[in-house]
């Protein structure tokens, strides 16, 4: 076996600590070589272990060392040496404020000419190298260098990782020569010495990337320990116990991390011998049964990996780093860094540190706290510590830790200069800081301090108390706070403490979460709402017809569909939670009920749904009404002071505009006329206006449409006095305002089977005939938008005179209107003048017969590519644009976008082979090229041309950014994403300021 082997070598040299020291910093490298070397070729090596150590130490290894064979020997004072002109010894920076000078004088390592630098140590580093250290050794460097009492180590950056990675999972050539030194370094600062049985060091070699990903790589604690160390750690403690015990968990901690040994096999181990002794805890264990406990890992060690446990400390550090670099692309980091979109090529760091002990006795202890409670924002410590205690267990959650509150009491002046160096690293870093700590026989020790992670409330609160507090600007409060954590505090959410019994999870495709009966068509829905019940629509997929459920609806929950789809979209606009595309929600409507995750839920039972996390819950689950505190206020207000883009609202109704202004909207982007069309009592009036056979008779039933639109108009207009109103004329193919075409072939052909008389279905045959005519292979891409204007004069004549009506006699009552009237849809610039004269006949004819003055706008959409392509000829008859990114997203894509979310677009995005849904999120290349192009040309044709956005884009913090750059004049969306877009628009305002300075 590999150590075995290696014995026989080394009982040629002597075993003294001193003769492994001189070895370590003279022949290290040749030891390493030539332990390979042995391993390769020893007989009695496992092919496990072969494997590993070839992997580890390789051909490019033995390349590197030879020409570093030359520098190798002095190492021993290599540190003490370096020149003063490469900066050594000259550190005396204070990275903190209000510290006191750098204690530690930063020594720098020597690297040989040529070679890249792959190691740091803590005094060499700081915050700004996050990128290279990892979080976690940017933030010990900087304590490091501010005099903080960190237990000193070195970092490996994460450039060594990908080197490691490229080089087939191999250190690259001079890493372990600089790890050495570095080695050497913590040597002479600790006074101990590794490997040494009569001092011994110990160190943990810790995993650490860029962004914290927290428990998904591995670290591995008390290493240095074997069976003479044991012996040195526990006279210099005076405590065998604890020596006994450090070193089971390291064997078990190394089995179980670099050997890939089931932690469970351990575990038993460990209970039986508790078990047997008698013991209750791990801390009742006494150095025999301890002793015994250690044999049994070492054999499990054996029989599981197939290895000697290695006893040479140099040959565990060695081994440990690799597997903290192999940690790197485990499964469960692997599947973190794909939830959270972090990059796979950023590699880990790997930091080495002096081990120091929380569980050396009753004066020792371990715990982690942070500067202000991360769940409300309070400004007080936040933690928890464990008397006698190692961080695992707390991790392990073995025995329940103590509130910090009482480290007060228990530990008073510890815990004063724990609070002190709290506070200077929040106002250092100037934000609350998470840090973990150790206290050793009454020493405190810095482990770890990096950004805490907070909720969405505490986020709110922490930045406006900073900014109070003058420890940042507002523009910074701006900046902390994520777009995401607007919306959360905007929507009811279910009580974190609440038990949830999860049947499925879909889309989160609309936030917040909300409970009630379980209804199955949009009627019952209503019927129901009206009766004071709460319901929750379900339904395959929802579409226009479904509407009036979905107001009168709690909630809606779909098994089919996207993030963009019908459901989600106006669910969205309304403000309701939505979860959409739940695939193992069964919906069978005509049982009226649905199964998921092996429950049954029918009609009038209640679930609830949580629309931010897409999670379908069983039962009727406890809720958190949403908080519109001062502070979000304060920091909305801050963010509109910086932002350029102006943030309006995509709102039918006048509830809708009176909320979105109460969220603080600027105007309405965008009034979907048709939805007004869809509301009950006026389907059959549009449905008798679109079944019209002459002219004359369609100008009949739209002469009835026309108080219903004015009405609503009215309302708009008037709640959004003194800003402007956006109404698109009617947009989708006449046909959805019609029965379906099968539900009709079904209804006309059992009454004929049945040899019922045809007056009877005379009205259904009727109808079936108009919907067959208006039936189209590509409706989306059929008669709609200003196609279906241009078509029929008499719809467009009718909207406009309802919009003018509206307004003049608002305008007449002393309101302040503005109405904007846009046309969708324009492909070529002709279509939209011939629209246009229309409108402007019937608005002036109006407004002459009104004898008021009013002001009013004509403008267009740009959803079409070929619109965006002559936008110069097409600005010379449009006061404005505003882009439909949802259709000039499907158009430029060529994707309809309900087949695509369901068919193949999310697989695209998993893939890879889209970045993200563009229907989301902006495509920057391709529509926003487009964009760019209409903005550039549209201006140019007329200067003083307004562009906005109102697809779906404009709530989306990414898309907005795009915007910004665009120079766009506002973005509009559903009234409930106001507030994230006012704080996004202000973001991407200090993006492009940032940049261009
Ligand atoms: C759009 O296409 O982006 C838009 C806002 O119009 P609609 O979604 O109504 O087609
Ligand atoms: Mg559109």
């Amino acid at each position: 076996m590999a150590v075995k082997s290696r014995t026989t070598q080394q009982k040629k040299k002597t075993t003294t600590a001193a003769a492994k020291k001189a070895k370590a910093s003279t022949t290290r490298s040749s030891a390493r070589t030539s332990s390979t070397a042995t391993r390769g070729t020893a007989k009695s090596a496992s092919k496990k272990s072969t494997a590993k150590s070839t992997a580890r130490t390789n051909t490019t290894t033995r390349g590197a060392l030879k020409s570093s064979r030359g520098t190798a020997k002095p190492k021993k004072s290599a540190v003490r040496r370096a020149s003063p002109a490469r900066g050594a010894v000259v550190t005396g920076r204070a990275g903190l404020p209000n510290g006191r000078p750098a204690a530690a004088a930063a020594v720098r390592l020597r690297i040989p000419r040529g070679q890249q630098r792959w190691v740091y140590l803590f005094e060499e580093g700081s915050a700004s190298m996050r990128d290279l250290l990892g979080g976690k050794g940017a933030g010990v460097a900087e304590m490091t260098q501010a005099g903080l009492p960190v237990p000193p180590g070195f970092t490996i950056t994460t450039e060594c990782c990908n080197a490691f990675y490229k080089n087939g999972r191999r250190f690259p050539p001079g890493m372990w020569d600089q790890a050495m030194q570095a080695l050497k370094h913590i040597e002479r600062k600790t006074g101990k010495n590794f490997g040494d049985p009569r001092n011994p060091l110990l160190v943990s070699v810790r995993s650490g990337a860029k962004f914290s990903m927290p428990g998904m790589m591995d670290t591995v604690l008390n290493l240095g320990l074997n069976a003479q160390t044991l012996q040195g750690i526990a006279k210099l403690t005076g405590n065998e116990r604890f020596a006994l015990d450090a070193y089971r968990r390291f064997i078990q901690l190394f089995g179980k991390i670099v050997l890939g040994i089931d932690g469970a096999v351990f575990e038993h181990a460990l209970d039986a011998c508790k078990q047997r002794f008698g013991a209750k805890t791990d801390a009742d264990l006494q150095p025999d049964a301890l002793r015994l406990l250690i044999d049994e890992f070492k054999n499990i060690v054996r029989d599981k990996a197939d290895v000697e446990f290695p006893e040479d400390p140099y040959d565990q550090l060695e081994q440990a780093i690799g597997a903290v670099f192999s940690s790197w692309n485990n499964k469960r980091a692997t599947d973190y860094r794909n939830f959270n979109k972090i990059s796979h090529d950023l590699g880990t760091a790997v930091n080495v540190q002096t081990m120091v002990f929380g569980n050396m006795g009753d004066d020792s202890a371990t715990g982690v706290a942070f500067t202000r409670d991360p769940s409300t924002g309070d400004r007080e410590l936040y933690g928890e510590y464990l008397p006698n205690a190692q961080g695992e267990d707390v991790v392990a959650g073995i025995r329940t830790p103590h509130p910090i509150a009482a480290m007060k009491r228990e530990m008073p002046q510890v815990y004063g200069q724990f609070e002190k160096i709290a506070q200077r690293l929040e106002k250092h870093y100037r934000d609350v800081q998470d840090m973990e700590f150790t206290i050793e026989r009454g020493t405190l020790y810095m482990l770890q301090t990096r950004s805490g992670k907070r909720t969405a409330a505490a986020a709110v609160k922490i930045a406006v108390d900073m900014v109070h507090e003058r420890l940042i600007t507002r523009q910074e409060a701006v900046q902390r706070v994520e777009p995401g954590h607007i919306d959360q505090l905007l929507h009811r959410r279910i009580d974190p403490a609440a038990k949830v019994d999860i049947m499925a999870t879909g889309l989160a495709a609309s936030p917040g979460a909300a409970y009630g009966k379980a209804v199955f068509d949009a009627d019952t829905a209503e019927e129901w709402a009206k009766a004071g019940e709460k319901v929750i629509l379900v339904r395959i997929e929802t579409n226009p017809d479904d509407v009036h459920g979905m107001i009168a609806a709690e909630g809606v929950l779909t098994s089919r569909g996207g993030r963009t789809s019908h459901a989600a979209v106006v669910a969205r606009g309304m403000g309701k939670p939505c979860v959409a595309g739940a695939e193992s929600v069964r919906v069978d409507l005509q049982k009226r009920q649905f199964t998921a995750g092996g429950r049954t839920i029918k009609q009038g039972e209640f679930f609830t749904i949580d629309g931010s996390t897409g999670n379908v819950v069983f039962g009727q689950v406890p809720m958190i009404d949403p908080e519109i505190s001062g502070d979000l206020e304060e920091l909305l207000r801050w963010a509109d002071s910086i932002r350029r883009l102006g943030v309006w609202a995509n709102g039918d109704y006048p509830h809708d505009a009176e909320r979105a202004r109460e969220f603080g909207a600027e105007g309405i982007g965008l009034c979907r006329t048709e939805h007004m069309f869809m509301e009950q009592e006026r389907l059959p009036v549009v449905q008798r206006m679109i079944l019209s056979e002459s002219t004359e008779a369609r100008r009949k039933e739209l002469d009835k449409l026309l108080p219903m639109q004015r009405g609503d108009f009215r309302g708009i207009l008037k709640a959004m006095a003194g800003l402007p109103v956006v109404i698109r004329l009617i947009d989708p193919p006449l046909h959805e305002f019609l029965p379906s075409l099968e539900d009709l072939l079904v209804e006309v052909t059992r009454a004929r089977a049945e040899g019922k008389p045809e007056a009877e279905y005379a009205e259904q045959t009727r109808l079936l005939q108009a919907v067959r005519d208006l039936h189209e292979q590509n409706p989306m891409l059929g008669l709609r938008g200003c196609r279906l204007g241009l078509l029929f004069p008499e719809i467009i004549e009718m909207q406009t005179r309802a919009i003018i009506e509206a307004a003049t006699q608002l305008k007449k009552e002393g309101v302040d209107v503005r109405p904007e009237i846009m046309v969708p849809l324009i492909g070529t610039a002709e279509e939209l003048r011939r629209t246009r004269a229309v409108i402007d006949r019937i608005a002036q004819e109006v407004i002459k017969s009104s004898g008021v003055k009013l002001a009013y706008k004509v403008g267009t959409m740009i959803e079409i590519p070929r619109a965006a392509l002559t936008a110069g000829e097409i600005a010379e008859c449009a006061e404005f644009f505003s882009f439909g990114t949802n259709d000039l997203t499907q158009t430029t894509f060529g994707y309809s976008r309900d087949d695509a979310e369901g068919k193949f677009l999310l697989k695209y995005v998993e893939e890879k082979i889209l970045p993200t849904n563009p229907f989301e999120s902006l495509d920057a290349a391709g529509v926003g090229r487009l964009m760019e192009i209409a903005v550039t040309e549209g201006r140019a044709a007329r200067p003083k041309l307004k562009v906005g956005i109102c697809g779906e884009h404009g709530g989306d913090p990414s898309s907005i950014a795009i915007c910004e750059r665009l120079g766009l004049d506002y973005v509009s969306c559903s009234p409930y994403r106001v507030p994230v877009a006012r704080l996004a628009a202000a973001q991407a305002r200090l993006a492009v300021t940032e940049r261009d300075r």
